[in-house]
């Protein structure tokens, strides 16, 4: 059954329409290699009654000749941060032990409407903090690229287990959430295409908020094709979520194709950062080229507040952390350690439910908005988000589309800079000032480190240009052939 789980989302959904196979068969297909790869645990929860289910309802759709979904019978991951019916959904924590949400995302509601078919919920980083995918409380994700030097490596995070995922052709595509990087640090990792929308394209209802400033969902496929699909389904307004444009959804995918001819590229010199791996910069030059062959034109650009990026990202996502996670004090659902009185119970629980990622993020968020602090962190670093935000407005009166490097290098052992965060919060300098500004931003796998392992070169657009990014995306996709999958599958 390799062939039905090496197809794109695009070609899968021609042979279902041609009826070259049902979409049982492809369920069934993608749900063995699901259970062959337990390994990898790539899932924390799978699905297959669900799954078996909405195919065969899919299947009785398409034969009773009525109305389909763009993705009638599509079998996908979801991150399991997106609230899920019926469905246990745990954020990779243990404080959301045994939560079975009476309620479902919008995201996967749409995605639902569209016709996908749930496979079961992706493993990652707890509340989608992190870059490794090593903070799950249900356990590290290897990438499928791996090992190296006899060492497993990350599959990047938050959104590993959705990344790897697709890499090993476990689903044909994902859902992610991307507040800082996590949907496009580990497609780099993990070579597949990884979109994170403008803030506001996709609601964020149902999807269990990190920092809600920035958190966004958004797809992972292996071609840019798919990903336009998929975004499509995902995408919309959303009267729940306050937040969510009141936009209309354009057609991705059919405005695909096409030259570049006449559209300007930007390269910001400050992403040119020390220490950068010099096969990182070789292919950040390749990218620049295949998008000249293409018909754009590539000029410099500035954005002067780069360099305070990652330090304004580390106050304004834990204060938004440290509030948002008030709510869990094992009073109404999930995790309750009991203790002598109501304080001792919160502490109890509090202290055992959450990991130590999480625990830190709590402390400095706290830190950070309380009195006396607020004005020289939180506020300040309010401030220094809108100069960034601008650099990148100012920006774009001369461009249409800004190309850098997704992550700083290729993907590391699990275990390796595990011991010092700020190293590990270094993999987001390129993907943070993207998220400041609300921008949409794409990873697209572009070319093999020394040591075989994926590259991903990013995409940043105008607020709401999806379009452009991915027509751009679609040119690198084009030149690099990159390999479809990783060596051993
Ligand atoms: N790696 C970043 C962090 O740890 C981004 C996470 C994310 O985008 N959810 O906060």
């Amino acid at each position: 059954m390799t062939a039905l789980t090496g197809l794109t989302i695009a070609e899968a959904a021609r042979g279902l329409a041609a009826k070259s196979f049902s979409a049982r068969e492809l369920a069934e297909a993608h749900l063995d290699a699901i259970a062959a790869a337990r390994d990898l645990n790539a899932f924390i929860c799978e699905t297959p009654d669900v799954a078996l289910d909405r195919a065969d309802a899919a299947d009785a759709r398409r034969a009773a000749g009525g109305a389909l979904g763009p993705l009638d019978g599509i079998p996908i991951a979801v991150k399991d941060l997106f609230c899920t019916e019926g469905v246990p959904t745990t954020a990779g924590s243990h404080i959301l032990n045994g939560f079975v949400p009476p309620y479902e995302s919008t995201v996967t509601a749409n995605l639902r409407q569209a016709g996908a078919v749930m496979l079961g919920k992706a493993n990652l980083d707890e509340f989608a903090m992190g870059s490794a995918n090593i903070t799950s409380h249900y356990g590290p994700v290897k990438n499928p690229w791996g090992p190296r030097d006899g060492r497993d490596l990350v599959p990047g995070g938050s959104s590993g287990g959705s990344a790897a995922a697709v890499s090993a052709r476990l689903a044909l595509g994902a859902t992610g959430t991307d507040t800082g990087g996590s949907i496009r640090q580990p497609a780099s990792f993990c070579g597949i295409v990884g979109l994170k929308p403008t803030y506001g394209r996709c609601s964020r209802y149902g999807i269990i908020a990190f920092a809600s400033s920035l958190d966004q969902a958004g797809p992972m496929t292996r071609t840019v094709g798919d990903a336009a699909l998929m975004l499509a389904a995902m995408a919309g307004h959303d009267a729940r979520d306050s937040t969510s444009a009141p936009l209309a959804v354009p057609d991705f995918a059919a405005a695909l194709d096409g030259s570049l001819r006449g559209l300007k590229i930007g390269i910001p010199k400050e992403y040119r950062i020390d220490g950068m791996a010099a096969e990182i910069g070789a292919l950040w030059d390749k990218g620049m080229a295949w998008l000249e062959a293409a018909g754009a034109e590539v000029k410099a650009v500035s954005l002067p507040h780069t360099r305070y990026a990652l330090a304004t990202y580390y106050i304004i996502a834990p204060a938004e952390a440290s509030s948002n996670l008030a709510r869990y004090d094992g009073v109404r659902y999930g995790l309750r350690v009991d203790g002598a009185t109501l304080d001792e119970m919160y502490m109890n629980t509090r202290g055992q439910g959450f990991g130590t990622e999480v625990r830190r993020r709590v402390l400095i968020g706290t830190y950070v908005l309380s009195a006396g602090y607020y004005d020289a962190y939180y506020l300040k670093a309010q401030k220094v988000r809108a100069l960034i935000a601008a650099d990148f407005r100012e920006a774009f009166r001369e461009v249409d589309v800004i190309l850098t490097p997704t992550a700083p290098s290729d993907a590391f052992a699990i275990g390796e800079r595990m011991d010092d965060p700020v190293t590990m919060y270094l993999n987001d300098v390129f993907t943070v000032p993207t998220s400041l500004a609300g921008l949409p931003g794409i990873s697209v796998p572009a070319g093999l480190s020394a040591r075989g392992l994926p590259l991903g070169l990013q995409l940043i657009g105008r607020p709401f240009d999806e379009l452009t990014v991915l027509k751009a995306a679609r040119a690198i996709e084009d030149a690099a052939g990159f390999p479809a999958g990783p060596p051993t599958p």
